[in-house]
């Protein structure tokens, strides 16, 4: 497990990180998003579908009425909002795991609300307000996929002089 911690500080910022993210996932990858509402897990989100399901990106909307959507691309793309879920109960009544642990890539917004439904192998993005548009955005893994993406992530954002 290891972390690191970018501040963004525009809309367009945050999304060209989660477009640098989408680009290093593969078919099984997990993202936890958390953090408060507003904190850019929606922004962020549409960065990693512009990377992996271009024609799809515009659709990627805040908020969202439906607890799923899936954009389909070079790899698929399910984006999870469990903003209105109260609790694991319910999530595993919905039948979500077995995306967590398919073909595509999973963005989950408000991934605290997966308990013990939580992966074991995720990033996880934590967005914190700073000052004006500065977004605080902490990325930490958990498991061998992830540290590996992790890892790749601070490469890319160190040739980017961003890191
Ligand atoms: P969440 O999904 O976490 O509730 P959204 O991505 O829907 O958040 O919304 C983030 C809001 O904050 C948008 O209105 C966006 O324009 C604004 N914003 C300001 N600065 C930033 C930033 N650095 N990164 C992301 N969003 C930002
Ligand atoms: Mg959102």
């Amino acid at each position: 497990m290891s972390s690191l911690q970018i501040t963004t500080g525009s809309p367009d910022e945050t999304e060209a990180l989660g477009a640098c993210i989408g680009s290093l996932l593969t078919p099984g990858s997990f993202l936890a998003l958390k953090g408060d509402l507003g904190g850019g897990k929606t922004c962020l989100t549409r960065g990693v579908v512009a990377s992996l399901a271009p024609q799809s990106a515009h659709l990627v909307a805040s908020p969202t009425y439906a607890i799923m959507n899936c954009y389909h691309g070079s790899t698929p793309v399910y984006h999870f909002d469990f903003y209105r879920l109260t609790g694991d109960d319910d999530i595993a009544d919905l039948g979500f795991e077995e995306y967590f642990y398919g073909d595509g890539v999973c963005v989950v917004e408000w991934s605290e609300r997966l308990a013990e439904l939580m992966p074991a192998d995720a990033l996880t993005l934590l967005f914190e307000y700073g000052e004006g548009d500065r977004r605080r955005i902490t990325i930490t893994s958990a498991g061998q996929k992830s540290d590996t993406v992790l890892e790749l992530l601070a490469e890319k954002l160190r040739q980017q002089k961003k890191l």
